[in-house]
């Protein structure tokens, strides 16, 4: 591997998108949202009427995937999430996924954000972080996110759906969510985009010394 690769993983709307973004670009390295991967296959089966829980049809369709799977602009929403975090239940849609990530952070290192990428698909990642805030913060920000595109939605649900989707995702058998023994935690509850991205950069530096740009 050429480049290094910084795995960051935690729930839903802790602010690992925008911090990944931002590393992403100060390093010089290609990002990846891994979560586009399972909110696409959750789209496909929808798309054929089918329950995102069904995993035949979950895993044809991961095999299926192609890149404008990955360009659609109804990936987001609670729809969506719903049918993300179902179909990334299913063992035989994770392996399906197992092989692009790898070869996206291999060719020249990379950014990569999701629920599994420090302890699946990267465990020896040169850096890791567990991105993670209260359950109702994160509700707060995904409402604030959903009221700015002109969705309606009730606060009490955007929590409840919040919360559901963190039971789904940490209890699941197969890769659930949980931070690696080796991945630093950045609580983001009281933290601006800023100071979450300083404190990353000061872990990525403590990690990586002089390589660091
Ligand atoms: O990160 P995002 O909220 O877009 O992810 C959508 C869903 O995809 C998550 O709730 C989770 O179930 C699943 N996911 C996963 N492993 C990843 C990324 C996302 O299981 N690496």
């Amino acid at each position: 591997m050429s480049g290094y690769v910084v795995a960051i993983d935690g729930p839903a709307a802790a602010g690992k998108g925008t911090l990944a973004k931002r590393l992403a670009a100060a390093l010089g390295l290609p990002y990846l949202d891994t979560g586009l991967l399972y909110r696409a296959v959750g789209r496909r089966v929808l798309d054929h009427d089918a329950d995102p829980r069904d995993a035949v049809v979950a895993a044809a369709e991961a095999e299926a995937l192609g890149a404008d799977d990955l360009a659609r602009t109804d990936l987001r929403g609670p729809q969506a999430d719903f049918a993300a975090s179902a179909v990334a239940a299913i063992p035989a849609v994770r392996a399906a996924l197992i092989a692009f990530q790898r070869r996206f952070g291999a060719e020249r290192g990379a950014v990569l954000d999701g629920r599994d990428i420090g302890t699946v698909i990267f465990p020896e990642a040169q850096v890791k972080l567990f991105v993670t805030a209260s359950a109702e913060e994160r509700a707060r920000r995904r409402f604030l996110e959903l009221r700015a595109r002109g969705i309606q939605a009730d606060p009490d649900q955007v929590l409840a759906e919040i919360r559901d989707r963190d039971a789904q995702d940490a209890n699941r058998p197969v890769a659930p969510l949980r931070p690696a023994e080796d991945a630093v935690t950045i609580d983001t509850t009281m933290l601006d985009a800023d100071a979450a991205f300083a404190e990353a950069m000061a872990i990525v530096r403590d990690r990586l010394g002089e390589s660091v740009p």
